[in-house]
């Protein structure tokens, strides 16, 4: 294998499989894709229900200990995909596209030119292939398919009604131009199997000569000639490797692994750096900074009969279900975790959606254990909900604490920092209880046991996001992009400070996207193919 290729991508999630897919269409052009961690061999990955288990897996997943807020000592996990496909082949498979004002926003007001709803609404119709077929706003054909949750139960049909009686529409669509609704779910689920970013957009182009695609193979550090980024090296089990880029190196290894591997390199906030012995090459102190992530509120029922799905996820009746899938790839085990979403307004006045919903017909056994990435499910009946304000103003952040690569990272959350974020984590929370209060609803539920009926004023509310909130798996802005100077990317993905390198994942994102992320991060992704070919 020759070591020199025209393009190194590190990572191969969500982002690096579209630039792969793209990048080598053009057969002259060589591309290296580098991932750090497996193949997704293992079966529990295709199965949507399958997802559980993957959580504890340390082959195929990456585990943090994440701050929750700076200078209290509270922490909680955080995990990513470490594998072909990256956390698409490990997420919720949920498929949300965002508002169309998130982009407008980028390209508008913060001068981010053709990263608008322009670009995003044409490459989201063109990477569809929506189960609904196409229409205006939607597309057919594309790559990623895109399914609606065919199994319906009664508590959540009820659950859909409540909703259109508190004034949301109904959808079938979750995606819908103004995006405000209620209905079931639709994921990246094709036949009954994960359509992950790799099945998407690498596995159907690996037969290209000019594509290779190397794993178990993790990016330790960028080296630069002068102030050109020129190699990469890797650590492939106790072989060293450096892999030379001709014309460029793109980072794709996410929120959390890009800036790590700018920092290791030298680029990123230079006194840090300085301190851990670090020759800084550029001193770009936002590096790492500007993290953004959707902080989720779980609200948990007891059910007054038999409407939860607890039951069916344990003992005979979850080897049933396994087998049945095997067999047929149908069934219980072929539908998304999460059953039904929401789009809300928490505040009459807003014009848009501030807060997504998501419900479940199961309950975990967090009363007793707390959040762990070891969820298992209550034997009794019960449900939860969650919901998150979608685009928050708190700012964490990621930081390397040795120029040791395998050293854990420091990562802090600093979520509800930002007053603004406060209006919204209360109004949803009010929203998931009149839902599973409403008439409509009520006969099916025993009792509130998260956070329990005593949180009723907005400081208990508050309050008791310490014990029952936690990530939604949706953190940007690591590596911001901007057209200011302290940027650490601009508009065309370029690091500053260096030549021939470039960022083409969610951390580029200078704000959240209005619902979940695995659809955004493709988008950017094939968007920052496009800039790349001159575009
Ligand atoms: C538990 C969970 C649930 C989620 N649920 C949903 C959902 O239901 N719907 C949704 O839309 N989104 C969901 N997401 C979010 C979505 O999957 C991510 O936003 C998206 O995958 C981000 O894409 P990315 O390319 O930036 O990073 P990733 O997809 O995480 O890819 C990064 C890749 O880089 C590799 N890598 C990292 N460091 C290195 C290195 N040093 N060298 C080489 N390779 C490296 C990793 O192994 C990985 O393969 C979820 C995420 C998680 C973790």
């Amino acid at each position: 294998m020759s070591d020199i290729f025209d393009y190194v991508i590190v990572g191969a999630g969500a982002a690096g499989c579209v630039l792969a897919n793209k990048l080598t269409a053009n057969l002259a052009t060589s591309v290296l894709v580098i991932e750090a961690g497996p193949t997704d061999s293992n079966p529990l990955i295709h199965m949507p229900r399958g997802l559980g288990k993957l959580y504890t897996n340390t082959e195929t997943t990456y585990f943090y200990d994440v701050q929750r807020t700076a200078g209290k000592p509270e922490t909680e996990a955080w995990l990513r995909g470490r594998m072909l496909g990256g956390s698409t082949s490990l997420n919720g498979l949920m498929y949300q596209r965002g508002h169309q004002e998130d982009y407008d926003h980028w390209e508008r007001d913060l001068g981010l030119a053709g990263w608008g709803w322009a670009s995003f609404g044409r490459i989201f119709k063109a990477m569809e292939d929506h189960e609904l077929g196409a229409n205006a706003h939607r597309g057919a054909g594309g790559p990623v398919t895109v399914s609606v949750t065919k199994n319906h139960t009664l508590l959540m049909d009820k659950l859909i009604e409540a909703g259109g009686k508190l004034g949301l529409p109904q959808f079938q669509d979750a995606n819908l131009p103004e995006q405000e609704g209620i209905g079931y779910i639709n994921s990246t689920i094709r036949q009954g199997r994960r359509w992950s970013a790799n099945k998407a957009f690498l596995e159907s182009v690996r037969s290209r000569k000019n594509l290779t695609v190397v794993i178990n193979t993790e990016v330790t550090k960028i080296l630069v000639d002068g102030r050109r980024a020129v190699a990469v090296e890797c650590k492939q089990g106790d072989k060293r490797i450096t892999y030379r880029a001709g014309r460029e190196i793109i980072l794709a290894a996410g929120t959390m692994h890009s800036p790590k591997i700018l920092q290791l390199s030298g680029i990123g906030p230079g006194v840090n750096l300085q301190s851990l012995g670090i020759p800084v090459i550029h001193d770009s102190p936002e590096v790492g900074a500007n993290l953004r992530e959707h902080l989720v509120f779980r609200v948990q029922y007891r059910l007054s009969g038999d409407y939860s799905q607890n039951k069916q996820h344990s003992g005979w009746r979850v080897m049933w279900h396994g087998f049945r899938y095997m067999l047929t790839h149908g069934g219980l085990m072929s539908d998304p975790p999460y059953d039904v979403t929401a789009f809300v307004r928490t505040r009459k006045n807003l014009t848009r959606p501030d807060a997504q919903i998501v419900i479940g017909n199961m309950s975990m056994s967090i009363a007793e254990e707390g959040f762990t990435v070891d969820v298992k499910l209550e034997d009794e009946p019960g449900a939860s909900i969650i919901g998150y304000n979608m685009l928050p103003e708190s700012r964490g952040s990621v930081m390397i604490k040795s120029a040791d690569p395998d050293a854990k990272l420091q990562v802090i959350a600093n979520y509800l920092s930002d007053p603004r974020d406060q209006a919204t984590a209360i109004g949803i929370v009010r929203f998931m209880r009149a839902l599973f209060e409403h008439p409509v609803v009520k006969p099916y539920v025993k009792a509130e046991l998260l956070p329990g009926p005593s949180v009723e004023t907005d400081d208990q509310i508050l309050a008791a996001y310490d014990k029952v909130s936690g990530p939604g798996y949706h953190a940007v802005g690591t590596c911001r992009m901007g057209i200011d100077a302290a940027s650490v990317v601009d508009e065309k993905l370029r690091v500053r400070g260096v030549t021939n390198l470039r960022v083409a994942d969610i951390s580029i994102f200078p704000t959240l996207v209005s619902g979940n992320t695995q659809a955004p991060a493709m988008a950017a992704a094939w968007r920052a193919a496009e800039i790349i070919e001159g575009g």
